[in-house]
């Protein structure tokens, strides 16, 4: 067991449309959580928010897909 076979890859939808790679139309992501405390939430004037963005991460070419709610 290497340290990154925890976690398998899933399939998911969001608001019932299936997520699929931008990329290479893969359909099952690794998620992760991020927080968004860079520069560039300066820059995208979210300052008032401290949010943390969903990522999900294509299992086949490693595109990561953004989402903030
Ligand atoms: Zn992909």
């Amino acid at each position: 067991m290497g340290l990154f076979s925890a976690e398998k890859p899933k399939q998911y939808e969001i608001d019932g449309i299936k997520l699929v790679c931008m990329f290479c139309k893969n359909d099952s992501f690794y998620t992760r959580k991020e927080q968004l405390h860079s520069p560039t939430r300066t820059i995208l004037n979210l300052e008032w928010t401290d949010e943390t963005a969903t990522c999900f991460v294509c299992s086949s070419c490693g595109y990561i897909h953004w989402f903030m709610r």
